[in-house]
């Protein structure tokens, strides 16, 4: 008697309790005792069913949404199902989490209603619930349960049916690495291209270079590569846009995250010295062409590998050099600017009758018979900051002796209203940058001690 009515509870547990728990229950119910573990015998997908439970709880927060200006702190963070952990969104490529399927479903989507579906442990039984289920698993039949009374559905039901359906697939992007996910698509011979026409963001060899999710803006590329390191709270140059009006002081740029082959770490892209990256922007998006490009990726280093190889000194010369390419560049940009910007006086010269720089010119060198012969756009080019900046004074006079300063109508121009006005602050930020290298040479000390135990790649990093 006593025998049969256990049999009977357990039959109604099998059929009437067990499969309509999620997976967190079911877990726990298998660990309360032995009859339950023999009973249940979870499997690995049902651990995994736990875990994209645990993903969706608030303490793991919420979910990464497709905007490019937002930074999502480390604390959101998905499960990846082949290394079985719930890791921060920073260990994952875009796909893996802005693709509806691979989203955290809300709770009554059809994933996040989603039970465990458990069968006792009879290969036959367990065979024909999966077709059974198979068969139901429709969108009408789906509609039919859940909304039986919408006969069009909308594009939010749809949504709701597929969200996060395929969750099961999600892994990170070490596993990804790990199972050669990354070299699918990766044609060696052909540069950094695709094979295949999928126009994926992400590069995959020996060294994954998996693209960020956020935009980020900086000054220039001395600041891209090295954020934070040299603080500077003068104004910024204007970067032009061709074909724009409007001028801006910062580009945008997209991170990397890059694993070391030497350490196996995953870091920032700056860390790797390398000064030019193809797609740094993302107006470079979507193919990498780099056919002219011929570096040896798998041969990069992170900073801490070089160090630990060749020495700190080793790493500080290399450093130093990336140091000057970059400051080097924004210099000679600068430089190109400030020159530039006497094309248009000749301009307004056309523009508005009245104005004569020639004239304007010579009075102002009245006391001086050596100078008074209005260089040109290519002699100003050829000469010393110093001299430069004399005849710049005189622009500037004029301009505040007629009631143009520190803005007026007379220039129409955005960019030769920017020169105008902004011609000290683009100086400035030259010798700025020029006193830096300066400093780095003197003491390739400050560049080892940011790279290696500063803040700033770190940040990069985590907010990537
Ligand atoms: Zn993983
Ligand atoms: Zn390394």
């Amino acid at each position: 008697m006593t025998v049969d009515r256990s049999l009977r509870s357990t039959y109604d547990i099998q059929i009437l309790i067990i499969p309509y728990l999620d997976f967190t229950s079911l877990i726990s119910l298998a660990q309360t005792t032995q009859l339950f573990r023999d009973l249940i015998n979870p499997q690995r997908r049902h651990f995994v069913g736990r875990l994209l439970e645990i993903e969706c709880l608030p303490q793991n927060g919420g979910e990464v949404t497709l905007d490019l200006l937002k930074v999502f702190p480390p604390t959101v963070r998905y499960a990846c199902t082949r290394c079985l952990k719930i890791l921060p969104h920073t260990k994952f490529d875009n796909h893996a989490l802005l693709r509806l399927r691979f989203r955290k479903p809300p709770p009554k989507s059809r994933a996040g209603k989603q039970l465990c579906s458990w069968t006792s442990g009879y290969a036959k039984a367990q065979g024909l619930k999966r077709q059974g289920d198979l068969a139901n698993d429709t969108f009408e039949k789906w509609m039919a349960r859940e909304h039986p009374l919408v006969f069009a559905p909308t594009p939010e039901l749809k949504e709701e049916y597929n969200i996060g359906i395929c969750r099961h697939r999600r892994t990170c992007n070490e596993c990804k690495f790990q199972s050669g996910f990354w070299a699918q698509n990766f044609d060696l011979t052909r540069g950094w291209r695709r094979r295949n026409g999928n126009r994926n963001q992400n590069v995959g060899t020996a060294v994954p270079v998996i693209k960020s999710r956020q935009v980020y803006t900086y000054h220039d590329a001395s600041e891209r590569f090295f954020p934070g390191l040299f603080p500077y709270t003068g104004d910024f140059p204007a970067r032009r846009r061709i074909y724009r009006d409007y001028l801006i002081d910062r580009l945008p740029w997209c991170l990397y995250t890059m694993r070391c082959p030497g350490c196996e770490r995953w870091q920032e892209f700056a860390a790797f010295r390398q000064p030019r990256m193809p797609k740094s922007r993302p107006r470079d998006a979507p193919v990498w062409d780099v056919q002219d490009w011929d570096v040896k990726v798998e041969e990069w280093r992170c900073n801490g590998c070089v160090a630990a190889a060749d020495g700190e000194q080793e790493l500080g010369r290399q450093l130093v050099e990336l140091w000057k390419t970059l400051a080097g560049w924004e210099v000679k940009w600068i430089d190109y600017c400030l020159v530039d910007g006497w094309r248009h006086i000749g301009y307004l010269e056309h523009e508005d009758k009245d104005f004569s720089w020639t004239l304007v010119y010579r009075r102002a060198r009245v006391e001086s018979q050596l100078l008074r012969e209005v260089p040109n756009v290519q002699e100003i080019a050829k000469m010393s900051g110093e001299v430069r900046r004399e005849i710049y004074g005189i622009w500037k006079q004029y301009l505040q002796k007629h009631g143009e300063w520190p803005e007026g109508d007379l220039i129409t121009t955005p960019w030769f209203k920017y020169w105008s006005y902004g011609y000290e602050a683009m100086e400035k930020r030259a010798e700025f940058l020029r006193a830096c290298t300066d400093r780095v040479e003197a003491d390739p000390g400050i560049l080892v001690e940011y790279a290696l135990r500063g803040e700033g790649y770190e940040a990069m990093v985590m907010s990537y």
